[in-house]
């Protein structure tokens, strides 16, 4: 058992002591609502580096969950894992963070779900993406209407290194990029889209790198386009195999265009300011010339950038041990989740059978 803690604070323990395990252990160390207790890992490696740093690592899952300071168990291990400590977490009287994905099929979320409402145990899932700028300014543009209706958002995140070569490239642990990236980027545009129906999904994967360089089952990225009922879409691309990056984010709205770059850059707004314009003066473009498609003016448009929304990811563990003392609504909610997982299931569906498939799902 660890020290009692003497704080307000809620008593954490981290359950895999791995790349974000360590981002959570950090987080909790030097945490405004949450104080460590320790952390467990499987690997006895990984408890000893635990222990080289100044954590106290527990020896068993067994005696995380016997440790009476303990109020939260953070789930960090890999995909295939989350379900069964999550659930035995809840049982032993504790309150669960899991990481993303949770599980894999929207069946296993549901136990899930049974079990913190039998146990009466708070379930949440570390949606820390919803806390990126790049999104966080992609819906402020749609609540805003700043550039009108929104027809259409693109999201979109490349690398050039294939999976990562771990348990991420292996379909028994839940690997592949659906359910790493997939599950973020899904995550974001349903908020964006908040109040839509989603009419329509295709998704075509990728099997690029598995194919003939890691030699893999899993996905190492994909291509989405999810319709909504009033003719707005969204298109969400992962890929591992691009050496020439696309835009993160472009947002096209009937007063206007937004793009960002990059992670790191500004939200860039090319507004119309007047629809007519006098004597467009025709561009050659390749072998040919076009007035439809040269660039418009700065008579007609205007180009600016918009502030980064301000942005905290710890908000996170702070409303989560709100909502365990039951003083507010927990950001991430149950359906939100299993809708983000049944479409991640329906995009598998799509892939197979070469379609497009059409159902409500009201978000
Ligand atoms: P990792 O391989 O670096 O670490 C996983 C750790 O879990 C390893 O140290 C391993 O020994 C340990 N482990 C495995 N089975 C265990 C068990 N039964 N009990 C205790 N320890 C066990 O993986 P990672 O990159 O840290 O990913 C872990 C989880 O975090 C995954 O679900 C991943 O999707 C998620 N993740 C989330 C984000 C995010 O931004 N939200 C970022 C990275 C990873």
């Amino acid at each position: 058992m660890t020290n009692k803690n003497m704080t307000n604070k809620k008593g954490v323990a981290i359950i895999g002591y791995g790349g974000m395990g360590g981002w959570h252990t950090d987080h909790a160390a030097k945490s405004d609502t949450v104080t460590l207790c320790g952390v467990y890992d499987i690997l006895e490696e990984r408890r000893e580096l635990a222990k080289s740093k100044g954590f106290f690592a527990y020896d068993s899952e067994a005696a995380v969950l016997a440790d009476p300071n303990v109020e939260i168990v953070v789930v960090v291990t890999p995909n295939d894992s989350h379900k069964a400590i999550s659930i035995r977490a809840m049982e032993a009287g504790k309150n669960v963070i899991c990481e993303k994905p949770v599980v894999m099929a929207c069946a296993d979320l549901q136990d899930i779900f049974d079990v913190a409402n039998r146990t009466g145990k708070l379930f949440s899932v570390h949606q820390n993406r919803r806390w990126d700028v790049d999104y966080l300014a992609m819906k402020q543009l749609r609540d805003s209407g700043e550039i009108g209706e929104i027809f259409n958002v693109e999201s979109r995140i490349h690398g050039s290194r294939g999976i990562p070569s771990d348990w991420r490239g292996e379909k028994e642990f839940g690997g592949g990029m659906m359910y790493d990236w997939g599950v973020h980027l899904i995550d974001q545009v349903l908020m964006i889209f908040a109040g839509e129906t989603i009419t329509d999904l295709y998704c075509r994967l990728d099997y690029i790198t598995s194919n003939f360089i890691t030699e893999t089952e899993c996905d190492n990225g994909f291509r989405m386009i999810i319709g909504f009922a009033s003719g707005a879409y969204a298109h969400i691309e992962v890929g591992t195999y691009n050496f020439v990056s696309m835009p993160r984010f472009y947002l096209r709205g009937s007063k206007g265009t937004a793009i960002i770059h990059d992670w790191r850059e500004k939200c860039q707004i090319t507004a119309c300011t007047a629809w007519h314009e006098n004597d467009v003066l025709p561009i050659q473009t390749a072998a040919g010339l076009t007035k439809t498609m040269a660039p418009r003016d700065d008579v007609t448009t205007r180009t600016y950038e918009i502030d980064r929304p301000v942005s905290d990811v710890h908000d996170y563990y702070r409303n989560f041990c709100t909502a365990v003392d039951g003083k507010a609504q927990s950001f991430v909610q149950h359906d939100q989740l299993m809708r983000t997982l049944r479409l991640i299931e329906l995009s598998f569906e799509s892939h197979a059978k070469g379609e497009v498939l059409k159902f409500e799902m009201k978000i």
